[in-house]
């Protein structure tokens, strides 16, 4: 007799809850070991009270939005899994001026619940003639996996928090509260919810009015870099941060690239393979899952590549990627 899952059944209503989800299927990487609890939730409430719900069985949570960036352990997820699938989205109120009869709108807000789908986000701002997140076309995954990550597109020094005017946002009192652009300390693949660990409920964002066909040459050029650059397969996108500007004149590398692939490539490590998991011939910051690798076939992987770059260049890679479950 499972309590645990008896409680979480009685809250949510018969077949809300799955036992033992293999959370391969759940992520990009297409690795991880099964989630004790899995639930999916499409309403803001029930969101927060799946959240609630693990606070009061005492178990912990893992709030799973695209699993994009994401390393899940072979032996699993202990606790409630709670996939995020509010997605819900809209444009609010513009702001602007009256001139000539017209309005002329300066900025427009567009509301979107934290587990809508990125891209379909972008698709809908552009043909709204919105501009601020265009760049973001071809990024996987959901709103509130992108403002957690603070995800990007360096070559424009693009960020989705430069966009993001407010959020509601859930703390560990279990608590919902209304937080402004400040309140994330946006960095480069940063934002204080990762020390935090505070959750992304919904999102405005601020952005400007533009032309259509201006915006869809950006995200077009975004687009075809991405598929340009990134290898196709099974991944979790890059796997370590880029480095610190010091460290790239300290190497030094050529026009003080920061890029981490450019170091694992000079560190001969394109093709590297443990087990089934494999350094990418295209991007060698990508680890590829080339059928059936574990998780710990990538985490041996990762350990080596830290090592040869090390060893030659004396910088300490850090991981972008989150690691669940270990
Ligand atoms: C092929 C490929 C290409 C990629 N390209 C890029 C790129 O161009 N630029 C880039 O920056 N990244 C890129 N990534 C990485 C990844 O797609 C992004 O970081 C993405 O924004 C993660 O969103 P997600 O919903 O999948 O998050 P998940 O992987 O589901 O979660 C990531 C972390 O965020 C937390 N989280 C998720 N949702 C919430 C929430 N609502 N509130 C609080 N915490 C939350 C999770 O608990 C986890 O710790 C790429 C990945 C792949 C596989």
């Amino acid at each position: 007799m499972d309590k645990n899952f008896i409680e979480i059944e009685k809250i949510f209503g018969k077949n809300r809850i799955r036992k033992d989800e293999p959370m391969n299927k759940h992520t990009t990487f297409r690795i991880g070991g099964p989630a004790q609890y899995y639930i999916e939730v499409e309403k803001t409430d029930d969101f927060v009270k799946a959240v609630n719900t693990s606070g009061s069985l005492k178990i912990p949570y893992l709030i799973l939005g695209g699993g994009s960036n994401i390393l899940v352990s072979d032996s699993g997820v202990r606790g409630l899994v709670i996939k995020n699938n509010c997605r819900a989205f809209s444009v609010m109120r513009m702001s602007g001026r009256i001139k000539n009869n017209k309005i002329d709108v300066d900025s427009a807000f567009l509301f979107s619940e934290s587990g809508v789908i990125m891209n379909q986000l972008v698709r809908f701002s552009i043909e709204e003639g919105l501009g601020g997140l265009e760049y973001m076309l071809g990024l996987p995954g959901t709103a509130g996996g992108a403002v957690f990550m603070n995800s990007n597109f360096p070559k424009k020094e693009s960020y989705v928090g430069d966009s993001l005017y407010s959020a509601k946002i859930l703390t560990k009192t279990g608590e919902v509260k209304e937080v402004d652009r400040s309140y994330f300390k946006f960095g480069y693949d940063k934002s204080a919810l990762q020390k935090t660990e505070e959750i992304v409920l919904s999102v405005i964002f601020k952005l400007v009015p533009g032309e259509k066909k201006v915006l869809w040459e950006k995200a077009t050029e975004a687009l075809e870099y991405r598929t340009k650059t990134q290898p196709k397969g099974f991944s979790a996108g890059c796997v370590f941060r880029n480095i610190s500007i010091v460290d790239a004149i300290k190497i030094p590398t050529p026009d003080r690239i920061t890029s981490a692939g450019y170091l694992i490539d000079k560190a001969g490590l394109k093709g590297k393979r443990v087990g089934n998991a494999i350094v990418s011939d295209i991007h060698a910051n990508y680890i590829l899952n080339t059928g059936n690798a574990r998780a710990s076939d990538v985490l041996n992987l990762i350990a080596f590549i830290k090592q040869e770059v090390f060893k030659k260049f004396g910088v300490e890679l850090s991981l972008e990627i989150r690691k669940i479950g270990f």
